[in-house]
């Protein structure tokens, strides 16, 4: 069957020690249950920990999942501020997810691409069609960093996915100065096997996203069916340790929260940090947590048994924030534009904007949602501008920086920068620049002039707590002012 052509069962028992795997339900439970009352100077020393940038234990995590108290979480969403801030500084950085096709083999109870759903609109796209959509994303909206989606199929696998990667990066789109390009792939896709994981790590991915959905055993089970490639929780749930082995160093976890209870999913993410941080040395680069949104043809995502409510939605944020501080949090237009700002200020790194899931969306003129070629519904239709003159607004600077990947920034060495504070040096450079760009090359007039004083801001930062580079970075600043594009540090 394809399912036995596609899992390689020495690829995930070699992992693991004996016949378990890392998730212990029962151990999740046991820890909840123990921190259900947690005490306010317990809580406190805890914060102190985050404060020093260092991974929770699932204890500590426990405990922070259980304050109910409005001070004390008040003290909780200040003190992960103050560690975004540290580790990240007052940068968001923006992607589009651009969907490849919906063409999948697996049947989950609450996606729109399930094969048993009889209304989706099947398509893959060609790669004059890629080429098109990239030039819609990269020309006319100016990202340079996108996470390209595929649903799991024969025809959609790691020489597909690598013909679409060379695609996006071959594209070159005239713009008001230079061109515009994508800089950075990400990819969400499949697990794959370690052989199809160097082809991709070959052709120059970014991060390999693959989120276990639900890490509780038996929901994993119950929305999966077994006969499907995605009913092997572990071939999914080692997939890290397959693409860590393959040489991607760079890699992205997360659930799908409504699923099952949302501290328990929490758990199981700051597990799956530990875990690949115990055996590589890198945790995460990212985490993402999406909420259960509506999706054609699936009941089950009208009315989730564990609806996650927007204040335990800002909670879990904050909690991740503290749990894993060194890792990027991702929020996607799913959620609310109120909600969206609300949690980019507390705890989220990155964001997508101008966002369209509808396969070849990008390069059509028609901007509505269609149910039946959306794997889900999205709760903020906001354009990169606006996403970006309300964020400069509450003095947030939005970087296209993709330079630390292009120079060895990443794995080990990010981690360790992002651990000391270090990265933050590098970034808030590059973050100018690279906005300097965006402003010159696709803002509007309005756009510039409301973003400047950011501009001015960050400058008048980098001055003061980076005198040693100052000068060579305000030589680079006044190139890319004057034109020049691609500068970095
Ligand atoms: Fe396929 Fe992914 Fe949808 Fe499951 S969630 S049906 S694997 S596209």
């Amino acid at each position: 069957t394809l399912k036995e052509k596609i899992i390689k069962p020495d690829e995930i028992t070699k992992y693991m020690d004996g016949d378990r795997d890392f998730i212990d339900d029962g151990a999740i439970e046991r820890t909840l249950a123990q921190h259900c009352d947690p005490d306010p100077t317990q809580v406190r020393d805890i914060l102190a920990k985050s404060r020093a940038v260092e991974t929770l234990t699932p204890d500590e995590t426990a405990v922070l999942l259980h304050v109910e108290d409005p001070e004390l979480l008040e003290e909780m969403r200040q003190t992960a501020r103050e560690v975004k801030l540290k580790v990240y500084d007052n940068r968001i950085v923006t992607f589009a997810p651009l969907y490849m096709s919906n063409l999948c083999v697996n049947n989950c109870a609450y996606c729109g691409f399930r094969t048993g759903n009889p209304d989706a609109v099947r398509r893959k796209l060609s790669m004059d069609e890629v080429r098109r959509e990239t030039e819609a994303l990269a020309g006319e909206i100016g990202h340079k960093r996108l996470i390209v989606v595929y649903g799991e199929h024969p025809e959609t696998g790691a020489e597909y996915i690598a013909d679409t990667i060379r695609t996006v990066y071959d594209v070159e789109v005239p713009v008001r100065h230079g061109k515009g390009c994508i800089r950075r792939v990400n990819i969400n896709a499949a697990p794959m096997s370690i052989d199809d994981l160097r082809m991709l790590h070959d052709v120059g991915i970014g991060t390999f996203q693959v989120f276990q959905e639900t890490y509780h055993h038996d929901t994993y089970a119950s929305l999966h069916p077994a006969d499907t490639i995605k009913g092997d929780y572990r071939w999914r749930l080692y997939c890290m340790h397959r693409a860590f082995e393959a040489g991607v160093d760079d890699v992205g976890i997360g659930t799908l929260f409504g699923l099952y209870d949302w501290r328990f999913e929490v758990m199981g993410l700051l597990q799956h940090a530990r875990e690949l941080e115990d055996k590589f040395n890198i945790g995460p680069h990212t985490i993402s947590f999406p909420r259960l949104e509506p999706a054609g043809g699936s009941p089950l995502t009208r009315h989730p048994r564990h609806r996650v409510s927007d204040e335990d939605f800002r909670r879990l944020v904050t909690v991740l924030r503290l749990a894993v501080p060194y890792t990027g949090l991702i929020i996607t237009a799913r959620e609310s534009a109120e909600l969206r700002d609300e949690v980019l200020v507390h705890g989220c790194t990155q964001t997508d904007a101008s966002t369209r899931i509808g396969i070849g969306a990008y390069s059509e003129t028609d901007e509505d949602q269609h149910e039946e070629r959306q794997q889900f519904m999205l709760g903020d239709t906001r354009s990169l501008e606006e996403l970006i003159v309300a964020l400069a607004e509450k003095g947030i600077i939005t970087s296209f920086c993709t330079a630390g990947y292009r120079c060895g920034r990443t794995g080990e060495c990010i981690m360790d920068l992002l651990r000391t504070g270090q990265e933050g040096r590098f970034c808030k450079l590059n973050a100018v620049l690279t906005f300097r760009e965006w402003l010159d090359d696709f803002a509007s007039e309005e756009a510039r002039t409301l973003c400047e004083p950011v501009v001015q801001q960050e400058i008048a930062e980098i001055r003061e707590r980076v005198p040693q580079v100052y000068e060579k970075f305000m030589e680079h600043y006044h190139r890319t002012a004057a034109g020049a594009r691609d500068l970095y540090f």
